[in-house]
């Protein structure tokens, strides 16, 4: 038997049998077996939209090496019972808690928010206008940020193929389709991820962790010693003879309270900018040159552009989505984006983002809890004090620096509130995001039609947690920061790499 691998096309709307077909002309055979390796769109000739398949094929045809299956994460039994705290239900979390698990700790994972089942009851009495929840909305409570997002996968990091794996096998097994391994970019989509978040609680389960939903981490304790002896939670103390924080990075209180208490953070460059809307045909029409594919779900971009000093960039773009309230507090406003694994919604949005470096927009230099004051003072500028409608106006209008021109319907469930966006944002990045913008505007066909919202903030955190290299510690011995809020990943594949790579130097060290 042997093995080669081959880059085939097939033309939109065909079915399997056409890839079955070009397979076998590539080999010249009929006997046969292969496994789709990588899978894309590819629509740079309008007229010839194709998918690209690479494919590994075994064959007694062929003459190549079969290859050999790239080594997984192994679990020792280096944990002995002993306990770990993991504080968080995010992706960070959940990964670290498992493999910790599975590795023979005893892990107690703390949670502030509820169950998914009850963080989504509270989200949807949100958007049908409803209260707000503390515990329960689109950055708290089980799953962590990424729950009820468009949950795409695709994550830039480098160095994380053996945890991707151990992800993707996880989440394959709580429901996630087998795509995930090889489409360009993969996604899931709310309503599934819903589903496989009760499943993959149902793997920390199997796995042995106590997990406590509705308890808040308050603090640090005992750490006078350069080790944590116990951490206080709204439900009482808690020991353990490691602490994994892996609160996301909406959790303001919480690095707060760990920066009082010598967790050394400093401020790191990040993101800000507004959501951009336009109607989903748009988008389809401009990438395609068609409403609509047949086979393929809805039209995505990614588009960039320096404007002078600044990089400004599209980001989270959520074809067939709907524009969502993320801020974790009821007195501030904050926009993302999700959307279901069909992305059938008629609309689609993307964050429209500068990059910011605070010290030069701000001409101070700051610390990190400095970073902190600035970006919530920021977001709770963007709170209608009368409700959850978000500022908006219409890209032409901001680009023409002039507001009031009416806004086009939206998916957003709270509404808008017409307001000139470039008098909310930091003065500094109005003029690089209209540069951006425009620059967005000569580049996909319709994207002036679009209307903004803002504010967009969760790019990635503006403060990041100091890590020892060797131990990944922060500031403590047995202290350690994972995930988004640490600073030292963004989206959910990294964040779990990065719970991982935590549990796994915890396991080193045991
Ligand atoms: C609406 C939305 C859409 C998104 N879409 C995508 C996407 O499509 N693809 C993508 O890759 N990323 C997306 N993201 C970003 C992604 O969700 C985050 O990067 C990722 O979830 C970070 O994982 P984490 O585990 O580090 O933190 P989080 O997921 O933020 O989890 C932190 C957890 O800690 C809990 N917590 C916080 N403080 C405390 C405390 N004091 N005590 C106890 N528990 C606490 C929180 O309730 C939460 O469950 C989206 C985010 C949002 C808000």
């Amino acid at each position: 038997m042997g093995y080669a691998e081959f880059d085939l096309s097939v033309p939109v709307g065909s079915g399997p049998d056409e890839l079955l077909a070009a397979i076998r002309r590539a080999v010249n055979t009929d006997t046969f077996t292969f496994e789709i390796l990588l899978k894309s769109l590819d629509a740079r000739k309008k007229s010839r939209i194709v998918w690209t398949y690479r494919v590994g094929v075994r064959s007694p045809a062929l003459r190549g090496p079969v290859p050999t299956a790239a080594p997984g994460l192994e679990h020792g039994q280096l944990g002995r019972g002993r306990r770990i705290v993991v504080v968080g239900t995010g992706p960070a979390g959940l990964f670290s808690a498992l493999y910790l698990a599975r590795s023979g700790f005893k892990v107690t994972v703390l949670e502030r928010g509820g169950r998914v089942e009850a963080r989504k009851e509270a989200i949807d009495a949100f958007e049908a206008g409803g209260a707000f929840s503390a515990a329960n909305n689109y950055c708290f409570g089980e799953g962590g940020a990424g729950t009820f997002s468009d949950g795409k996968l695709s994550s830039r990091t480098k160095g994380i193929n053996a945890e991707r794996n151990y992800v993707y096998d996880a989440f394959i097994s709580a429901g996630a389709p087998d795509e995930i391994r090889y489409m360009t970019h993969p996604h899931l989509g709310s309503d599934l991820l819903f589903g496989m978040t009760a499943r993959l609680r149902g793997l920390l389960l199997e796995a042995g962790c106590e997990l406590v939903y509705d308890t808040r981490f308050l603090s640090l304790a005992e750490y006078g010693s350069g080790t944590v002896r116990y951490i206080h939670t709204d439900a009482g103390d808690l020991d353990a003879h490691a602490f994994v924080l892996a609160v996301g990075h909406s959790a303001y209180e919480t690095h707060r309270s760990l920066i009082s208490s010598g967790v050394p953070y400093r401020v790191k460059n990040f993101a800000l900018g507004f959501r951009a809307e336009h109607a989903q045909e748009i988008i389809n029409h401009a990438q395609w040159g068609v409403p609509a594919l047949p086979g393929v779900k809805a039209a995505e971009y990614r588009l960039t552009a320096q404007a002078g000093q600044t990089g400004v960039y599209t980001f989270c773009m959520c074809p067939g989505g709907t524009v969502v309230q993320a801020s974790a507090y009821g007195d501030a406003s904050v926009v993302n984006g999700k959307s279901d694994y069909a992305r059938d919604g008629l609309y689609a949005n993307a964050a429209v983002v500068a990059g910011v470096d605070l010290a030069r927009l701000t001409g101070r230099d700051m610390r990190a809890e400095d970073a902190l004051d600035w970006l919530e003072d920021l977001e709770r500028r963007f709170k209608d004090t009368s409700g959850w409608k978000v500022p908006a106006m219409t890209v032409r209008d901001f680009l023409n620096g002039r507001s009031g021109s009416p806004l086009e319907k939206t998916s957003y469930a709270h509404g808008l509130a017409p307001a000139d966006l470039a008098e909310l944002l930091p003065a500094g990045l109005v003029a690089p995001l209209r540069e951006g913008l425009s620059s967005f505007c000569s580049k996909l066909r319709g994207f002036d039609t679009g209307t903004i919202m803002g504010l967009e903030s969760k790019t990635s955190a503006p403060i990041q947690a100091e890590r020892d290299a060797g131990t990944l510690c922060s500031g403590y011995d047995n202290l350690y920061l994972a995930g988004e809020g640490s600073g030292w990943s963004g989206g959910i594949v990294s964040s779990a790499a990065d719970g991982l790579r935590v549990a796994q130097a915890i396991c080193g060290r045991s």
